[in-house]
């Protein structure tokens, strides 16, 4: 099948065959605009090379020739000739955009005849001698993986010997030198010459790009970025064009709008004389897009008309590269911007008001998790008044605040961070190697490079704080240390960040909850009209509530009594409880925790009022409830005025090897029934309580949990509603409560049917569930989970996201199961999982009610469920 497209015979939806970069170059192809021609080699070929040994079909090689010639008749000229000279580049791409992760060569087909007939040619010998050097650079670093700094250090050797600033003040001498000398480093690096022969090099380019796809730093970026590590990268051949060919030449790469802060305006960066990557290396210090407006302004009116045109087109933020040839534009890329959640958001809505796209396009373009960056907390301004600056001559490249340790390379941030610290990497720049490093980091600040380099980019897009270009800091990568002009900051020290601003400071900085976004509320206005699911939140802190309730929580999904247990005066009770050897010892002390209880559950209905809420029973094992210290052993004894002996023994009689299969949640109360009847109490009389003073009707769903077997479930519901009529019936007072139970043991999901017949309502615990389902124990996974998934044993953590095949099969069979017995039985979600963006889209898709998750969580939760309704 066909494995090579000439730009001219793709477009924009071909992506997964022709990559990300591919795809676009075909799409401004068919637009007209001015792309220089050239063709892409398929994914499909990347994959059957690796598949295949590693080796390039001979079918291959002709369809490549043959798209050659044709590219050679375009444009008139012939690759590795002596006369009218082809050069091209070779660019990877594949379907997602993967910044600096697979690298590119430019300048291919030069060689030490062809550079002197590109000198003559183009009548500028620096120019030339500048081409091949960097390809001799390029080709040696990308094909062989010699190490760019070898190159680097010599070309500021150079500079420094002849005192010149820039590269591009080298005199064409100098430069033929430094060629050379390149050759010589490539050839005691790979113990073989530079290629001469053109179509070697591009071969062995192209060889290189698909190997490439499997190199460790493009690895780790598919893993964090949840991309398929099968799908393979396409090859992009296309000719050259010269923006280091004088000065009125340049390269840059410029947004539709700016990526942090969303404002409809140009932004971005170039350089005058000067190509490829120059501007995102962060080595010479790039103009603003504005400035060109000045330099060539024919060329910055004609860029601004295609910029709209293409975002006009795509219908999203484009982020675009360019060329200036002799005064002549040419587009090399567009893609959809990487942009800042704050960014996102307000692009998103002003697309609407400019009517280019629907609300529900708009929430398609927020990615659920990219907005947690927008309810960080910010610096407490009394706070960072009194704080030591130690710069503020930063770029604020990623927005948001964070404190931590000062480390210099991944390696050590890694390890830090392994060790449970916060991290803080600085570095001069960084570059793809540090990619490790950067994903541990609180917060990543280099001295160099503007807002488009690599630490920039990467960090936007992880909603990583970050300050770039700090100039003002000398990073010594080596010693360990960072000069400023106020002092000197060395490995381990505290410090502090806001990517908002740019600005550094010595210590920690205590923080303040965000500031309201109003684009955000806009989308999040949307999304809880679109969505269909409702989601609540898990809190039982009047605090936590308060914050669920500001971001309009339908109710509360899960009401974990037991954290209302550990206040020590209370501790003390549940103690007695626990040491009790009667039954009317153990009355006297659930006598007390009734007060407690009665007075919990008054603040919480007094704080969500008559929005729903589900009170789950006591779900611990007791053992928790005692020390495990014996240090401790006395001082309890005391308290209680029992003896040390009986403590440690009845702690001895508590211990059990694998306590979460153990004598908890309804297990504990079919034992002791007394604790749920006493909660089931507490509850019903605080509500007959709040009633009476101030008028609120509250209608508690009351849950057991643990429940895998209908026995279980209606031996203690039957208990509990006989003592609540009973007590209602004493009061002479009605309140509405329904009790329903928690869906957590695989073999609940089989018998929901069952099960229905006595709960009235059912919650998914998915900690639990998921725990059991893979016989995982959720304290002690991370021991491996981390293994299966490099492996590719598993491809996401089941406790971060729903493990669909099993179970995800196991909710839905309990779904439709208990849906047999009780038509219109309410289900929900409580857990980790209710609010993670993908098991949202499931539970939204099987028909649940609601989800339920941290009140912090709850925007995110609605985004998701809004995305998946659309
Ligand atoms: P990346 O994916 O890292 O951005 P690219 O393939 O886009 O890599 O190329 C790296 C740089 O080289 C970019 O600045 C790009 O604009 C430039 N470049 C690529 N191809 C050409 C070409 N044919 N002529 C001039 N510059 C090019
Ligand atoms: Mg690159
Ligand atoms: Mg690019």
């Amino acid at each position: 099948s066909k494995q090579v497209y000439q730009f001219n015979e793709g477009q924009a939806s071909m992506r997964d065959l022709l990559g990300g970069k591919g795809a676009n170059l075909a799409e401004m192809t068919r637009l007209g605009l001015p792309v220089p021609p050239g063709f892409t080699i398929t994914t499909e070929a990347c994959i059957e090379y690796l598949e295949n040994g590693k080796t390039i079909s001979t079918e291959l090689k002709k369809e490549i020739e043959r798209h050659l010639v044709l590219l050679e008749d375009q444009e008139g000229k012939k690759f590795g000739s002596s006369e009218e000279l082809l050069l091209i580049s070779v660019r990877s791409g594949s379907k997602y955009s993967m910044p600096g992760m697979m690298d590119t060569i430019l300048n291919l087909g030069l060689n030490d005849e062809s550079v002197k007939v590109l000198a003559k040619m183009t009548n500028n010998e620096v120019f030339a001698y500048d081409c091949y050097r960097r390809l001799i650079q390029m080709f040696g670093n990308v094909v062989y993986g010699i190490d760019g700094q070898q190159f680097e250090s010599l070309l500021d050797f150079y500079k420094s010997k002849y005192r010149v600033k820039q590269d591009s003040d080298l005199t064409s001498d100098q430069l033929k030198d430094i060629v050379e000398d390149f050759k010589r480093v490539y050839l005691e690096n790979k113990r073989q010459p530079f290629p001469q022969d053109p179509k070697e090099q591009l071969l062995q380019a192209v060889e290189a790009v698909f190997s490439s796809w499997n190199n460790e730093r493009a690895f780790v970026y598919r893993n964090l970025h949840n991309i398929d590590h099968f799908i393979g990268t396409a090859v992009n051949i296309q000719a050259m064009v010269f923006g280091n060919s004088g000065n009125e030449s340049g390269t840059g790469v410029v947004f539709s709008r700016h990526p942090a802060t969303g404002e409809k305006e140009l932004f971005g960066e170039y350089l005058i004389n000067a190509q490829g990557e120059d501007v995102v290396a962060g080595i010479r210090t790039p103009q603003s897009i504005h400035q060109l407006k000045k330099d060539l302004p024919e060329c910055y009116d004609e860029l601004n008309r295609l910029v709209n045109l293409l975002e006009t087109h795509y219908l999203d933020m484009q982020d675009i590269e360019f060329t200036i040839d002799n005064k002549k534009l040419y587009l090399l890329q567009t893609r959809n911007g990487k942009r800042t959640a704050k960014s996102a958001v307000k692009i998103a809505v002003d697309m609407v008001s400019e009517r280019l796209i629907t609300k529900e396009e708009a929430i398609m373009m927020i990615r659920p998790e990219s907005i947690v960056s927008l309810l960080y907390p910010v610096f407490d301004e009394k706070a960072l008044a009194e704080a030591t600056l130690i710069s503020d001559k930063g770029l604020p490249a990623s927005p948001g605040s964070a404190t931590g340790k000062v480390y210099f390379d991944a390696d050590s941030a890694k390890a830090a961070a392994a060790s449970g610290e916060k991290v803080v990497l600085i570095r001069q720049e960084t570059s793809p190697e540090d990619i490790g490093g950067m994903v541990v980091s609180e917060a990543i600040v280099t001295s160099r490079g503007g807002m488009t380099s690599h630490a920039a980019v990467v960090a936007r897009g992880m909603g990583t704080c970050c300050v770039a270009g700090c100039s003002e800091l000398e990073v010594n990568e080596l010693v360990k240390q960072v000069t400023f002009p106020g002092g000197v900051i060395k490995e381990g020290d505290v410090v502090s960040v806001d990517g908002s601003v740019g600005a550094l400071y010595v210590g920690a900085i205590a923080q303040n909850v965000a500031e309201q976004d109003e684009n955000l509320e806009m989308i999040l206005k949307w999304s809880r009209e679109l969505a269909r699911l409702e989601v609540r939140m898990n809190a039982e802190t009047v605090n936590d509530i308060q914050t669920g309730l500001d971001f309009h929580a339908s109710g509360i999904g899960l009401i974990r009594t037991e954290h209302m247990f550990f206040a020590p005066e209370r501790l003390k009770e549940m103690r007695r409880f626990i040491l009790a050897d009667t039954f009317d010892e153990r009355k006297m002390a659930l006598k007390t925790i009734l007060m407690y209880q009665i007075q919990d559950f008054k603040q919480i209905f007094a704080t969500i009022g008559e929005k729903p809420g589900v009170i789950r029973l006591l779900d611990p094992p007791l053992h928790e409830f005692v020390p495990s210290n014996e240090k401790e052993f006395a001082k309890i004894a005391q308290d209680l005025n029992v003896p040390v002996e009986k403590i440690a023994s009845k702690v001895n009689e508590l211990h059990e090897i694998n306590p979460m299969l153990g004598h908890r949640g309804c297990r504990l109360a079919v034992t002791y029934p007394e604790l749920y009847i006493m909660q089931a109490e507490a509850i019903i009389k605080s509500i007959i309580a709040l009633k009476k003073e101030k008028g609120i009707i509250v209608e508690p769903e009351i849950m057991i949990p643990l429940v895998g077997t209908t026995k279980e479930l209606t031996l203690l519901k039957e208990k509990i509603v006989n003592y609540v009529d009973q007590l209602l019936n004493e009061e002479q007072c009605q309140v509405v409560y329904t009790i329903g139970t928690m869906i957590e043991i695989p073999r609940a999901c089989f018998i929901a049917d069952q099960i229905a017949e006595s709960a009235e309502f059912l919650s998914f615990g998915t900690n639990d569930l998921t725990q059991l389902t893979f016989g995982y124990s959720r304290d002690d996974a991370g021991k491996f989970i981390h293994q299966y998934l490099e492996e590719g044993i598993l491809m996401d953590d089941p406790f971060q996201t729903i493990d669909l095949e099993g179970v995800g099969e196991l909710v839905q069979t309990a779904v439709v199961r208990a849906r047999k017995t009780r038509p219109a039985i309410k289900i929900g979600v409580c857990g980790e999982l209710g609010g993670d963006p993908r098991s949202i889209d499931f539970f939204n898709r099987i028909g649940l009610d609601y989800v339920s998750c941290s009140p912090f969580r709850l925007p995110i939760a609605y985004i998701a469920a809004a995305r998946s309704q659309i």
